[in-house]
């Protein structure tokens, strides 16, 4: 069975070695980059989530839950560098504090174990460059990990399979349903199964599959860039990761939107907020912004928000942060799913004949590859 992957992110890597284990199959991983991993995959916060922040029963609780689990074992196997330091999740003020009650409710729902309400004075020993918080909740599976590493960890793994071959540069522009053939800029190819993991490009590729009737169906799906910008703080004494309550459940505790309980409402999985994290040599980061760019800016990771942004933001939970201090590190672009021009919210993983599409692949997904690929591995 000859399976083609296309996109040599942390997904598509994680698919091809666990469908490398498929007696008989010959995989092949297409990539049109010079280098695996070159966009979100290497463009993100390297944080391990536990899976509390994300609605039951969504697709992306199921598989971050999963997949935390999966990936610490993984990146052990691998020896790529990791650390389970946990993460603390802050509120200030009565909302935010309801708000807190309620993310601890949907940990518990989810099956996250170790997600614990604490005492604000047990979150400001860990913490004492914080300001202003009045309830923290501690998630000890929550980690960080090395996302270049992991990309390169997964691609040497794999070139010891004698049934994978990872090809790049490798751009699939074609695709014929069929004949279960593609076109490359190296040449055609056949296929059996076809998996689309592209990332930012899913909705492009996915496009590649309509003719004539189909079209309107296929243009049914838009992938929108969110940009997602972060800075360093050389001189930040902070020393833990610390992250606002998800908006979605301040939402819930004020009761405001109806809508917050719909899972398909893009507004509950939007960004976790701009937080604090170190990474595994020690360098302190401050983000993600979310910033709409239009469709044909998928690959511009310009950082163009000024500093005071960051800077106004964590001085509600941090002290002494000043947006002098702060210096452009790097972007990612968040891959948001549009379905008749509406935000969808979850990933959307569907078959279509010998085709599996993988749509909206936002974060979680550094956490929940592994998971993903075995959800994958199940419909074939
Ligand atoms: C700001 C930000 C912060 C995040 N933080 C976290 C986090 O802390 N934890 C977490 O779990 N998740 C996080 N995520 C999410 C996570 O990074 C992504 O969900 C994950 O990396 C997606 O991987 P992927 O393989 O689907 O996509 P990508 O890494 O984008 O890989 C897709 C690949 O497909 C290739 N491709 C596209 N079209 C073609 C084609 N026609 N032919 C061949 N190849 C093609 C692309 O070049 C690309 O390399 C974050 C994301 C962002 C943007």
């Amino acid at each position: 069975m000859q399976i083609c992957v296309i996109g040599g992110g942390v997904v598509g890597l994680n698919i091809a070695l666990e469908l490398s284990e498929i007696k008989g199959s010959e995989i092949f991983l297409l990539e049109k980059e010079k280098f695996l991993g070159h966009h979100t995959s290497t463009r993100n916060s390297e944080v391990i989530h536990a899976g509390f922040a994300y609605p039951c029963g969504s697709l992306k609780a199921k598989l971050c839950v999963e997949g935390s689990a999966l990936t610490y074992e993984l990146l052990k196997k691998l020896k790529v560098p990791f650390k389970k330091c946990g993460k603390w999740i802050i509120a200030c003020g009565n909302v935010e504090e309801a708000a807190l009650h309620e993310v601890e409710k949907n940990a518990k729902a989810c099956g996250v174990k170790d997600l614990k309400l604490t005492s604000v004075a047990e979150f400001y020993k860990a913490e004492p460059s914080a300001q202003n918080v009045t309830g923290a909740a501690f998630s000890g599976t929550s980690g960080i990990m090395d996302a270049s590493s992991y990309i390169r960890a997964l691609e040497l793994a794999l070139s010891s399979r004698p049934n994978v071959q990872v090809v790049y540069p490798c751009k699939v522009t074609g695709i014929d349903k069929m004949n279960a053939s593609i076109e490359t800029d190296r040449g055609p190819m056949q296929y059996d199964v076809l998996i689309n993991s592209a990332g930012l490009w899913a909705d492009e590729v996915h496009s590649m599959t309509c003719r004539g009737d189909d079209f309107q169906m296929c243009a049914l799906y838009q992938i929108v860039p969110f940009k997602g910008e972060y800075y360093t703080w050389r001189k930040g004494k902070v020393l833990t990761m610390i992250y606002p309550v998800p908006s979605r459940f301040l939402l819930q505790a004020s009761k405001a939107s109806k809508a917050s309980k719909d899972i398909g409402d893009a507004t509950l999985v939007s960004s976790m907020g701009i937080h604090t994290h170190r990474n595994m040599a020690g360098e302190l980061f401050v983000g993600p912004s979310q910033v709409k760019l239009t469709p044909d800016k998928k690959s511009d990771y310009s950082i163009e928000s000024p500093p005071e942004l960051f800077a106004n933001e964590l001085s509600k939970f941090v002290k002494d942060i000043s947006a002098k201090d702060l210096e452009p590190a790097y972007a990612g672009n968040r891959p948001k799913l549009y379905k008749g021009g509406h935000p969808v919210g979850d990933f959307e993983i569907f078959k279509d004949g010998k085709i599996i599409h993988l749509l909206g692949i936002e974060s979680p997904a550094l956490t929940a590859a592994p998971a993903i690929a075995k959800y994958v591995g199940k419909m074939i």
